[in-house]
């Protein structure tokens, strides 16, 4: 127990005792345990002086593309090969998953993250957790909260209102830790609402530890910590990296001192000693670095979202079609990101190399950018033109400035497109690109996202039709950048960013506005072809019959979007409360069923500081993306009791709506419209146009009208029979 530790000792416990590395107590038996990025590999740094780089380790598919697949099973499986690689490497907490909403395409760290949706980046998180945590290794849930965004990320505050936060921001982090425990919750740099991350106690003690119930540590990301006392008071653990003689020392003096709960300390430090504890309960293994390569395969190929196939161009014959491949990312790719989470791969597959050895035709190749004449030959020579193309660079600590591929990039498309009809066009990026002007004039796109070490061989699979394409967007492709619902709010200014388009994140926003999208979100094509039949089923659960009416086995991802028109609180068009990922084999029927859980339907309540589910009629759409819906069902949902109390202040049109407040006033403006001598109330309550004048008036303020009947113990007794 941490009780018999000195206080400089716990204190020593709450900070690493290098960069990758917890406190050891050699007194209390704790030894020192290693904890790495995260969140797609595991970096294991390999030498002492330079941070990137790795012990080389498998580079799975970041988050950008994993979540593409939209397949929770596959994530778990992700979970916990992380986790065996963990195991042979020592490690005992993996820093992911990264479930910040991608609140603007221009967000740097976009290709880290899942989505621009919340209930989809919880799910895909939940199952990699709980892959990674059933091989006896901690998962570090990142980064609590609202870090979307990497301009001033160490100091920026984002300032959003309540019901943004808890239904948007806080709804995946929410459903991870509920639903798979995390070992940790890794705090974030910035400012909530003016307070840093780090040392907001509503945030890391009110909701996440009273509301949610977390057991785990909450550590701080690297360099997250400014005030060491604050952050233990507010319920940070674990202050990384280390060491922070200063800090202990602080810490140790505050609580001689009186200023900071001994209990506040010890707690800490015993979640840290539980957390190194539970670590050396892990058992070491090995891996196997070629079936995990292959699971990588396997996972970029699900990833990959087929946007444009006009005529069936794709998928490509293995044999008479020869194919000029143009575009230096097709013999070297760009398959992650820069930044903490850039990993060492254990191989690394090319496209260039892997279409040459899916086909018997002839494969010419031409860097592209800088020498477009060569290209602009090869593809005219060739049956099928290839252009890979994407974005140069993107990393952790920049946003981008710009949705645009790079001006090479662009000629190379429109020169190749001119000469080639046949002009494939695949993407590799970590957040969304514009794919106008381009677009229309080529007949198939592949966006590859950063697909991990084995992206090469995937784009193969998919462009040969070794995998039927079945990802889906996770996030919209805008027309125009200056469409997106984030454009004047992101990044902010003087400190500060407005979170100003609220709840309408992403397809929620575009949707409210009927704005136009290239592609919208939940969107990608298969080479084969679904049809839906009609919703049956009862209550939350959904069932659809769903046929794959063309000629190959695939797989469809089965979306439904709810909505309750006539809610009494603003709310998106629609909102994805479930999906399925379903293998159809060609020409058969599968019954999906699918199941919405209640308290995804709930809004946050600021009034009462609680979730509620609306009592109404509930419209269910069900389809194969945001805006292709195939089917839909009305179904009643019983309500919360959410009765708003009636106060002085409420307003007379909030009496009104309230059953036994209608009746109480009501009862007392006939006593006065009735009343002889007062002719102001008596014309007030026997004109409906001004009842519907007086509805925004606060009772209280009602008293100070001349004649009023509400006198103070009349107001007094009436809020209280209304609440009895
Ligand atoms: C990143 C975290 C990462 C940590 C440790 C920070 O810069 O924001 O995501 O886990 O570094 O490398």
């Amino acid at each position: 127990m941490t009780s018999e530790l000195s206080v400089a000792d716990q204190a020593a416990l709450t900070s690493g005792s290098d960069f990758w590395h917890t406190t050891g107590v050699e007194s209390a038996g704790l030894p020192v345990i290693t904890v790495t990025d995260g969140p797609h590999g595991v970096r294991m740094q390999a030498t002492e002086g330079d941070l990137l780089a790795g012990v080389p380790a498998t580079c799975f598919p970041p988050a950008v593309a994993s979540a593409s697949a939209w397949d929770p099973e596959l994530l778990r499986r992700m979970g916990e090969a992380l986790g065996d690689e963990c195991r042979a490497m020592d490690v005992a907490v993996l820093l992911g998953p990264g479930v910040n909403l991608k609140r603007s395409p221009l967000g740097g760290r976009n290709f880290e993250y899942f989505s621009e949706d919340p209930i989809l980046t919880g799910v895909l998180a939940t199952e990699w957790v709980r892959g990674l945590q059933s091989k006896g290794v901690g998962a570090s849930l990142k980064h609590f909260a609202v870090n979307s965004q990497e301009t001033d990320r160490m100091r920026v505050s984002a300032d959003v209102d309540e019901r943004t936060l808890r239904e948007m921001y806080l709804r995946a982090f929410h459903r991870v830790v509920t639903k798979a425990q995390p070992w940790t919750v890794m705090c974030a740099y910035n400012k909530i609402n003016g307070v840093y991350a780090s040392e907001h106690h509503w945030l890391l003690t009110e909701v996440l530890r009273d509301e949610w119930g977390f057991e785990g540590l909450v550590v701080s990301d690297w360099g997250a910590v400014v005030d060491r006392v604050a952050a233990v008071r507010a319920g940070l653990d674990l202050t990384m990296p280390g060491p922070d003689a200063a800090g202990d020392r602080a810490l140790v003096d505050a609580v001689e001192a009186g200023t900071l709960d001994g209990g506040a300390l010890r707690k800490s430090a015993e979640l840290v000693r539980e957390m190194i504890v539970k670590a050396g309960k892990r058992e070491a293994g090995t891996y196997d670095a070629a079936a995990h390569h292959a699971l990588a395969r396997e996972i970029a190929g699900r990833a990959i979202v087929l946007l444009k196939n006009d005529g069936g161009l794709l998928p490509l014959r293995a044999e008479g079609q020869s194919i000029a491949v143009l575009g230096e990312f097709a013999r070297t790719p760009r398959y992650q990101g820069g930044g903490s989470s850039q990993i060492t791969p254990t191989q690394l597959d090319d496209a260039l190399t892997q279409i040459q050895a899916s086909t018997s035709a002839a494969v010419t190749f031409a860097a592209g950018y800088d020498d477009p004449a060569e290209a602009v030959e090869l593809a005219r020579a060739s049956d099928v033109a290839l252009v890979f193309v994407g974005t140069v660079h993107e990393t952790e600590g920049a946003d981008r400035d710009s949705l645009d591929l790079p001006a090479q990039h662009l000629a190379l498309i429109e020169r190749v497109a001119a000469v080639n009809p046949n002009t494939v066009v695949v993407l590799s990026n970590g957040a969304v690109l514009l794919t106008s002007p381009w677009e229309s004039r080529v007949p198939a796109i592949v966006e590859g996202w950063l697909l991990g070490q084995a992206g090469g061989s995937a784009v193969a699979d998919v462009l040969f039709g070794r995998v039927n394409p079945s990802g889906r967007l996770a996030e919209t492709i805008p027309v125009k950048l200056v469409d997106h619902p984030s454009y004047l709010d992101f990044p902010g200014e003087h400190g500060h960013v407005r979170y100003g388009e609220g709840l309408h994140v992403g397809y929620r926003g575009f949707d409210a506005r009927q704005t136009p999208v290239a592609y919208p979100f939940g969107f990608g094509l298969s080479y084969t072809t679904f049809s839906y039949g009609a919703v049956s089923g009862a209550g939350l659960e959904i069932r659809v019959p769903v046929t794959n009416t063309g000629a190959v086995d695939g797989r469809e991802v089965v979306q439904v979007y709810v909505s309750l028109p006539g809610s009494t609180v603003q709310r998106a068009p629609r909102e994805l409360k479930a999906f399925a990922n379903v293998p159809i084999a060609a020409g058969a029927t599968v019954e999906v069923v699918l199941r919405v859980e209640r308290e995804d339907l709930a809004y946050w309540d600021t009034r009462l500081q609680r979730w509620i589910v609306e009592d109404g009629e509930y419209v269910f759409e069900v389809g194969a993306s945001s805006r292709d819906l195939r089917a839909s069902v009305t179904r009643h949902v019983d309500g919360d009791e959410a009765r708003v109390p009636l106060t002085a202040d409420s307003s007379v049109g909030e009496w009104f709506a309230d059953p036994r407040g209608a009746s109480l006033l009501g009862e007392l403006f006939a006593a006065a419209a009735a009343g002889a001598g007062d002719s102001t109330m008596a014309a007030m309550a026997s004109d409906p146009g001004m009842l519907l004048m007086l509805n925004s008036l606060p009772l209280s303020r009602m008293a100070m009208f001349p004649g009023s009947p509400f006198t103070a113990d009349a107001l007094t007794n009436l809020i209280k029979a209304a609440n009895e």
